[in-house]
């Protein structure tokens, strides 16, 4: 598929909007920190989305579990890479699985719940636009996902 140049903030307030019901309806806290200059990066607006509909609502599965039900989303312009940043509070990924979370078929919710594809598919789609994914967990607990884009500088 085609790869353009896709408004980042645009994307990620279309995300928010979309999965805004959720957020309210589970009680967690979003808060978003974009930084504040036209973001604008190499991919598909529709599949970027995608990706950051799948984190999220992980992030929100993950944050539902706990009492700490902050998510923070970040997006920074890193020299010639934007890099937009989703962490929770909850429970982590545990060491034993961290290689296997991007495999499909791979969940740990139960029948019905997960199909496990989110985060393949969002891995696949991320490479297809020349960026990476990645996961961590945060030194003071919860997942760290990192996606990182090509930028298109802004040119006059
Ligand atoms: P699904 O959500 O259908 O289970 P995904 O591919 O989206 O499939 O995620 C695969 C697995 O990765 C999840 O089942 C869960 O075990 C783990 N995972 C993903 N995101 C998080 C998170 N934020 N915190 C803890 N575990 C996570
Ligand atoms: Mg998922």
């Amino acid at each position: 598929q085609k790869l353009t140049n896709v408004p980042l903030d645009l994307v990620i307030g279309d995300t928010i909007e979309l999965i805004n019901w959720r957020v309210k309806s589970t009680g967690v806290d979003l808060i978003v920190d974009i930084e504040q200059e036209p973001l604008t990066v190499i991919g598909g607006p529709v599949r970027l989305q995608q990706v950051l509909v799948n984190i999220l609502t992980n992030a929100i599965d993950a944050a539902e579990t706990g009492t700490d039900r902050r998510i923070e989303l970040t997006a920074r312009r890193e020299e010639n890479r934007v890099a937009v940043t989703i962490r929770d509070h909850g429970p982590g990924i545990a060491s034993s699985l961290a290689e296997r979370i991007f495999d499909p078929f791979f969940s740990t919710k139960g029948v019905g719940k997960g199909l496990g594809l989110g985060l393949s598919i969002s891995y696949n789609i991320i490479k297809d636009f020349g960026g990476e994914l990645r996961v961590e967990n945060h030194p003071e607990g919860g997942a760290l996902f990192t996606i990182e884009l090509q930028s298109v500088q802004s040119g006059f």
